[in-house]
């Protein structure tokens, strides 16, 4: 979970993007954070770069095959 001191720095926003659930290897619209919506691994990816492939994130499979979803946009 992401986690901040001062709130000033953070602005809410519903962002269309927030809602996107990505496979694996797809570039990241946006610089932020991403959340496996499986595990809950967070990872920052920069805009352009891709999210790691199925062979770079693995967690159980009981808990389905990697999503990654948008939880803090970097503007
Ligand atoms: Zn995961």
């Amino acid at each position: 979970m992401a986690v901040y001191q001062d709130s000033s720095y953070l602005i809410r926003c519903d962002h269309f993007d927030f809602n996107v659930k990505r496979a694996p290897g797809t570039s990241a619209s946006v610089s932020g954070i991403y959340r496996c919506i499986g595990c809950g691994q967070e990872i920052v990816v920069k805009k352009g770069q891709l999210l790691p492939e199925y062979e770079e994130h693995i967690h159980g499979f009981e808990l389905g095959p990697p999503r990654w979803q948008l939880i803090v946009f970097i503007l």
